[in-house]
Order: C-alpha cells, then structure tokens, then sequence
C-alpha cells in the first residue's frame, strides 16, 4: 500500500506546478516529459484542435488501497458548456478534474475528450488544449511579462498585453512601477491575491484553450476586485467547455450543469432551478449558506 500513501503537501505542490505548467510553461515540466516516456504512452495520440466534449463514464478511483475516493462517476458536457463542481470538502471534486488532466488514471471506467479515451492521448497533447485558473496562482521569479506569456510561449507583447487587459490586468500593472517588467518573486509578493488571480486569468486568456478548469477562490477578496474577477472569468469562460469547482452562487447559477459530489458519488445533478426544486442536498447546502450567500459565497 506503500506507493499509493504520499503526504498531501508533496502531492498538492506536485498538482501545482502541474497545472501551472499545463497553461504551456512546458520548460518547468522535465519530470512530466519523463513520465511521458513510460509504457503505452508512446503510443499515445497527438490530438491537434478539440471541441470540447468531456466523459466520464463508470470512472473509479482510489489514492489509497481499499480507500474509494470517486465511485462510478459518469457525467458528460457538450463543448462550451459550463459544468459546475459542488459538495463538501473531500467529496471528490479536485480528483475529478485532476483524472481529466490525467494527473492520475483511473482504476475504472473511462474518461474521454471528443470522444477520444484520455489514456490514448498524450499527455502533453491533452493539456495543451486545457486552461488553468486555481486559487493559487502559480507565478514564476520573473516579469509580469514572462509570467503572463507563459500561457502562450511564442506569443508578442501585444498579445500579451492585449490579454491582460481582457483579463481586467492592464490597469493594475501599469501603475506598477516598473509596468510589464516588475519582477515577482515566487509567491507574488508586492501583489495582492486578486491580482494574482488577474494574472493568472491573463495568461490563460493568451493560452486560448479548449477546455478551461477553473477551481474558485474562497478566500475574501475586496469587492471592487472581485468584480473584475468576475468579469474576466466570464470573458475568458466564453466559448470553451468549463469545469469550475464552485464556491461563488453566481457561478454556479450560470452554470449549464451543476453536480454534487459527496464520498465520491454523485448524489445530485440538475441545474440551479431544477436542484433548488428537488429540495435534497443542493438545497441544503444553498440554505445553510445562506447568509454567506448574500456575498455570494456557497460550498
Ligand atoms: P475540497 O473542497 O476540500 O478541495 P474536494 O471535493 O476537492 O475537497 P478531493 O481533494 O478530490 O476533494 O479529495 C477527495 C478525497 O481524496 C479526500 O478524502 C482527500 O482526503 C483524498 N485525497 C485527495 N488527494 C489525496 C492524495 N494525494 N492522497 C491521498 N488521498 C487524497
């Protein structure tokens, strides 16, 4: 049972620098490449342009022996559509998106891309159609600049510049001292967490991809910000097929398809009228939320 217990810590940075190298920083991504050399994966098809379409079918999976973490998952989202992620912290929720980004494999069932298995597709051909946005944002020792345009390495500084201000980002960075060439350190010091998300939503927006994964922040951010947020997201949502763990009301009232996850079962799936009237765990949870909801904040 050893190989399947890694501390938690290792494993979310691990996810981290995954993701954060998935918006197309493949150069911090050595380790990846010599996984990528492993087994079937050389077998593995390039997939050039993808619309969009996800499904999981039948899909199991356990970190740990005897320990189910996802049990006969099976959803599926029409490209362009939004699917928004709910339930309760360790529901499983992070586990579906890491399997879609094939993090992880699954020990059953099957997850495919236009219709495609996953497992035959390569790695790095899957991610590339894939964007992050995560609570934290994974920034490099280097400019605004460098880290925007890892979403997109051969990309000017117009277009890097043009994302930024689609991503509401233009603004702050120019009253920036140094502008597009303020260097940030490795946790973004000097910029505030809303900032960092700006620039996270920048980059993806230069990343163009297909498929957007998005997990919301919980953590407060002023008003005035979190607007900008929210405007952003929706501009870089727009158009592509969206996995969003959702925490903020708005989001997953807008969203096509809502799932609530608990113990790795889906228990609950409609939209955010359809659950409201089912009156079951959706409605409970947007209850029991809801003076927190009046931020807009569920989950
Ligand atoms: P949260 O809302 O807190 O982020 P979640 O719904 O995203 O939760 P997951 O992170 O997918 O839940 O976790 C599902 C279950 O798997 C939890 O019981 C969690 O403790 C466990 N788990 C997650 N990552 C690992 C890991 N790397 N190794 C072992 N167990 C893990």
């Amino acid at each position: 049972a050893r190989q399947f217990t890694r501390p938690l810590n290792d494993l979310a940075n691990q996810f981290n620098t995954f993701l954060s190298a998935v918006a197309g920083a493949e150069r911090v991504f050595e380790v990846l490449e010599e996984e990528e050399e492993a087994g079937d994966e050389q077998r593995a098809v390039e997939l050039k342009t993808v619309k969009g379409e996800i499904e999981f079918s039948g899909v199991f999976f356990s970190y740990e022996q005897d320990v189910q973490t996802l049990s006969g998952i099976d959803l599926r989202v029409s490209p362009g559509q939004t699917l928004a992620l709910v339930g309760p912290t360790g529901a499983g929720k992070s586990t579906v998106v890491q399997l879609l980004s094939r993090f992880y494999e699954p020990s059953g069932g099957q997850i495919r891309v236009d219709g495609q298995d996953i497992c035959r597709i390569k790695r790095h051909s899957l991610r590339q159609h894939m964007g992050f946005v995560l609570q934290d944002t994974f920034l490099f020792q280097d400019t605004i600049r460098e880290n925007i345009r890892y979403g997109k390495l051969e990309a000017s500084d117009e277009e890097v510049e043009q994302a930024a201000r689609l991503a509401n980002a233009h603004a702050f960075i120019m009253k920036l001292p140094k502008q597009y060439d303020t260097v940030l350190s490795q946790d973004g010091g000097g910029i505030s967490q809303g900032q960092k998300q700006l620039l996270s939503i920048a980059r993806a927006i230069l990343a163009d991809p297909s498929i957007l994964i998005l997990d919301e922040a919980t953590s407060s951010i002023d008003t005035i910000t979190e607007i900008k947020i929210q405007e952003a997201l929706y501009r870089l949502m727009k158009g592509r097929t969206n996995i969003v763990i959702a925490h903020r009301l708005n989001t997953i009232r807008r969203a096509d398809q809502i799932i609530v996850l608990e113990d790795g079962k889906i228990i609950e799936r409609g939209t955010h009228e359809s659950l409201l009237r089912q009156r079951g765990f959706y409605h409970g949870l947007y209850d029991s939320k809801s003076s927190r909801s009046k931020k807009g904040q569920l989950g």
